[in-house]
Parts: C-alpha cells; sequence; structure tokens
C-alpha cells in the first residue's frame, strides 16, 4: 500500500481524556452531538434562530442587557483583540495591570492599538487592590480604560472586580476584563459590577470546543466604538460591521463572514446546558470540585501557589514536590491514565502544575480519578484519594 493510499482510509480514532488542564475542558456529549446537526447557510432562518436564541443565552451567561453581546469567530485571544481594537485607537491612554502570562498578552495586544498604553505590574500569583489602581489613574489622568484578567490562567488567581468597576465607573474610564477562564464557573455579573467590556472562551468553563470567543459591549463602550475616529485596526474584528450580521435582527441580517455555523451550535447547547444547571449550581459544582482537589493534592505534598484567599476554583497553580519530575510524570499521567493535567508557563514553568477543574471537567469524579492516579505514581498508598474524598460538601 502506498503512503497515500492508507491516508486515504484512515478514519480518526481519537481516544478521550479526562481533561484537567486549563482548557480545553471536556466537550459533554450533547454539545458533540449539536455540531453534527445539518450545516445550513448562515443566512437561513434556522440558523437566525440559534443566533438570537445563542446570544439571549451569553446575555443570561454574562448576566447583562447589553444588546452587542454575540459570539467571535475565534479562540479567546481573537476575543482580546476584538475587545481592545475597538475601543482604543491613536491618541487614546489606558492602563493594562499585568500580573500574569495572559496579562502579559492582553498588554501586548494592547500596545498594538496605538493607543499609549500604561503597564500595571505585580508579581505572578498576586492580584491588584482597588488603591493601586485608583493611584495609577491619578498618575495617568488621561487614561480613558483599565483593562485587567479576571481568571489569570497562568497562576490561578482570582482577580476581584466590583470595587474595580465601581472606580472606573465613578471616574467615567471604560472597564476591560478578560473572563476567558472564569466565565461559567464563577460569578461575573458584568452589569452589576459595572464592566463595559468583557470577553472570554468557548472552550474553558462553558465546555464547548475551542473557536468561538463570546463578548459583551456595554452602552458605554458602544458609545466609544460608534464615534471612532479611526477605523478599527482590525476589519475582522470590527464590532460595529459585526453587528450588522448578528444584531440587526430578522430580515436585515448582512453578510460579514461567514459564520462558523457548526461552532455556533455547539457554543449554543453548551450555554443552555449552564442555564439548566443554573449559575448556583454550577459555581458550588466548580467550588466542591477544587475543595476536594487541594485537601488531595496538599497529602500528596503539593502546595498551592498564590496569595491565600484570591485563588480561582476552575484552575490551581500546584507547586511540584521536590525530587517529582514535572515532564515525565505529567506524560505517565496523559500515557497511563488518560489525563491531561498542563504544565507552568512563563517564570513558573518546570516548578508547577496547573490543574484545570473547567465546566463539564469539574466534578469529583475526575478529581478522584487523578488523585488515585497520582497515588500510583507517587507511591503514597491511597493518601490523596482518602482526604479528596473525605472533603465534605
Ligand atoms: C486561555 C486564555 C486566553 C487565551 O485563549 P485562547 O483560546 O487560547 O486564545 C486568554 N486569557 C485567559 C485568562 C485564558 O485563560
Amino acid at each position: 500500500m502506498t503512503a497515500t493510499s492508507t491516508l486515504a482510509s484512515a478514519s480518526l480514532k481519537i481516544q478521550p481524556r479526562i481533561l484537567l488542564g486549563p482548557g480545553p475542558s471536556i466537550v459533554p456529549p450533547r454539545v458533540l452531538a449539536a455540531m453534527g446537526q445539518p450545516v445550513v447557510g448562515h443566512l437561513d432562518p434556522q440558523f437566525a434562530a440559534v443566533m438570537d436564541h445563542t446570544q439571549e443565552l451569553l446575555r443570561q451567561v454574562f448576566e447583562t442587557a447589553n444588546h452587542l453581546t454575540f459570539p467571535i469567530s475565534a479562540t479567546g485571544s481573537g476575543g482580546m483583540e476584538a475587545a481592545l481594537f475597538n475601543v482604543l485607537e491613536p491618541g487614546d491612554e489606558a492602563i493594562v495591570a499585568v500580573a500574569g502570562y495572559f496579562g502579559n498578552r492582553l498588554h501586548e495586544i494592547a500596545t498594538r492599538s496605538g493607543a499609549r498604553i500604561h503597564r500595571l505590574d505585580k508579581p505572578w500569583g498576586e492580584i491588584f487592590e482597588t488603591q493601586e489602581i485608583a493611584d495609577a489613574l491619578k498618575v495617568h489622568p488621561n487614561a480613558r480604560l483599565v483593562a485587567i484578567v479576571h481568571g489569570e490562567t497562568s497562576t490561578g488567581m482570582l482577580q476581584p472586580l466590583q470595587e474595580i468597576g465601581a472606580l472606573c465607573r465613578s471616574q467615567d474610564r471604560l472597564f476591560l476584563v478578560d473572563a476567558v477562564a472564569s466565565l461559567g464557573g464563577t460569578p461575573l455579573p458584568v452589569d452589576a459590577w459595572q464592566i463595559d467590556v468583557c470577553y472570554s472562551g468557548s472552550q474553558k468553563c462553558l465546555s464547548a470546543p475551542p473557536g468561538l470567543a463570546p463578548i459583551t459591549f456595554g452602552p458605554r463602550a458602544e458609545a466609544k466604538l460608534r464615534g471612532r475616529k479611526s477605523k478599527v485596526q482590525s476589519w475582522y474584528f470590527d464590532a460595529a460591521a459585526l453587528s450588522t450580521y448578528w444584531t440587526l435582527g430578522e430580515g436585515r441580517r448582512a453578510y460579514h463572514h461567514t459564520a462558523p455555523i457548526s461552532m455556533v451550535y455547539a457554543l449554543h447547547e453548551a450555554l443552555a446546558m449552564a442555564m439548566e444547571e443554573g449559575h448556583a449550581a454550577r459555581f458550588e459544582r466548580h467550588r466542591d470540585a477544587s475543595a476536594a482537589l487541594h485537601a488531595g493534592m496538599t497529602e500528596l505534598g503539593f502546595r498551592p501557589f498564590g496569595r491565600e484567599g484570591y485563588r480561582m476554583p476552575m484552575l490551581t497553580g500546584f507547586l511540584l514536590p521536590p525530587g517529582l519530575d514535572d515532564a515525565s510524570t505529567r506524560k505517565r499521567l496523559l500515557d497511563d491514565y488518560g489525563i491531561e493535567v498542563a504544565a507552568a508557563l512563563g517564570e513558573m514553568s518546570g516548578k508547577m502544575w496547573r490543574v484545570g477543574l473547567m465546566g463539564a471537567s469539574a466534578t469529583r469524579e475526575n478529581v478522584a480519578a487523578l488523585l488515585a492516579a497520582l497515588d500510583e505514581i507517587l507511591g503514597s498508598g491511597g493518601a490523596g484519594a482518602k482526604a479528596g474524598a473525605n472533603v465534605s460538601a
């Protein structure tokens, strides 16, 4: 047989994994099944109904009344570009708060907008105090916008947002939040917390495949983007142009780019599942799984990274016990147990793992599987699994 004929006859066969990294998370069968529905045209009335319902579900998940709420055809980083590029232009000033790898990406993209960006740094594992943002706004009184990451996936920290939102609103500055890792796993009421621009990703706590970035622009952000002096730097991510497709409604939708039909089906189904479960139950499930994980990992000699009291439930950085080899242990987890955990990024690389409990992955069963596997690998006689099981909900 030639190489060509082997390829031609080969169908994909992918082994399922227990995905306990920083995304993608486990995609439920119902979401995968939705992707198998017939592909129709992007202006088909059937698809228009799916779009309308998806937007309504997105508003419920973001807890917002924002009209300009829709998924960007890109992963979370595309949502980041869309958010920043639409509300920043040359002549603007903005503050970007950085306490990890994704804060750094936020800063990098912001600098490409042509606006003057003031970077505020904190060490990895820290969060920003409201006073620190207030001080920075005094130093840079012309900054029109503050950008920050909610769940910093490189460190496991959860940045408090509510007070910073109130501060920005009281001074008439826009507040832009990266919620790629956090949306769907922990409270994020966009309107109540006075967030003007917020975006996420489909593959983290929403548990759809990677490929869409939900985004929402509040009235103040919309006023800014509709009143721009210059064109948005990106044609593809121009929210005003995208809104002609997403928000004009029945019979008036205009082609911008071909919507990724099957991915919108998937997001629709994932959002419907999130709302059927309900915010409170879903957030509690993430907290409960996280408590069991922390108990078991601590028993095995891992130490949670970062400032106490500010860790997020959906991803924890665990410092490795002395003597444990990073890469070979993760390889054994994947090869022998089908479990994926992630290496650390940047300055924490080699010293830490990032263990995710995002969306459908956030269950006690998945935590128990990881702890039992680590018990075997480390020869700890079941100590980790026992500690994890003993946590009361
Ligand atoms: C994953 C992630 C991103 C980037 O998302 P991609 O889908 O990988 O492009 C951005 N910010 C945070 C906080 C993330 O966790």
